[in-house]
């Protein structure tokens, strides 16, 4: 069985639990795949949400940490809302279209956004909107990680090197597409087919997954992902994040 999966292109959802994150991947990926004794979160992490939206298929994942694990770049309380109100956001609505789709209820969040002709017109928007949603803050909470950031290593490293010249170089292009989003959206590191890497910025939830690229590392530029600590700062918040980079993360959807 080979499926598309969030973590990992062209990995099965099942093995691309074992790639390095302590199976905390599985909590992405909704109930029926995996026991959700997987996704024990560590110590002094939020407890896994409640909600009163439809149960399934999509699931808000628990984080690999606590929220105040990122301060002081993000604090807590842009955590907890980001995480616990607009992530669930996402899922709830998704699972409400979803509801009355069957056929792309049984798929993986990318596949939905693959497979958007199988959804009434009507509710494609709400899909990428939602489902994106889902994909993206899925990603950038594992993109993120306590005491990391600093400079690339291993096989991304080199791979920056080679398509941007040097690290420098492709902190500049990133920040750029970062600070110059327009309103909502988000700056990525991406790559194509061949392995080639870019740097692109989507409006709103659009996740890179619908124009067939790999997400490797991506910044969420809503206000909502910043705002209570950075305001209308959005260059600040931009050079302060990248101590949070999780670069192991990244070399694992790199490979994958
Ligand atoms: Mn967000």
């Amino acid at each position: 069985m080979k499926e598309k999966s969030i973590i990992s292109f062209g990995v099965s959802r099942r093995e691309s639990l074992f790639i390095g994150l302590g199976g905390l991947a599985a909590a992405l990926f909704g109930p029926g795949f995996v026991s959700r004794s997987f996704a024990a979160p560590a110590a002094g992490a939020p407890a896994s949400p409640v909600s009163d939206a439809p149960s399934g298929p999509l699931v808000l994942p628990l984080l690999p940490y606590a929220y105040e694990a990122l301060e002081p770049v993000i604090d807590a309380e842009t955590m907890r809302i980001h995480h616990n109100k607009h992530h669930r956001a996402y899922v709830d609505n998704a699972n409400r279209i979803l509801a009355s789709l069957p056929e792309l209820a049984k798929m993986t969040p990318e596949e939905i956004v693959l497979n958007l002709d199988k959804a009434p017109e009507d509710m494609r928007q709400g899909l990428i909107n939602n489902v994106g949603g889902h994909i993206n803050h899925s990603l950038f909470w594992l993109m993120m990680a306590p005491g990391a950031g600093g400079p690339p290593k291993g096989d991304i490293a080199a791979a920056i090197d080679r398509d941007f010249g040097s690290f420098d170089a492709f902190k500049t292009k990133f920040s750029d597409a970062a600070s110059k989003r327009f309103g909502s959206g988000w700056a990525w590191l991406v790559a194509d087919k061949a392995g080639k890497l870019s740097v692109i910025s989507t409006p709103n939830q659009n996740p890179p997954v619908m124009d067939g690229l790999k997400p490797l590392l991506g910044l969420d530029v809503w206000e909502h992902a910043y705002y209570l600590k950075y305001q209308n700062r959005r260059a600040d918040y931009i050079r302060e994040w990248w101590a949070t980079v999780n670069w192991d993360f990244v070399n694992n959807q790199l490979k994958g």
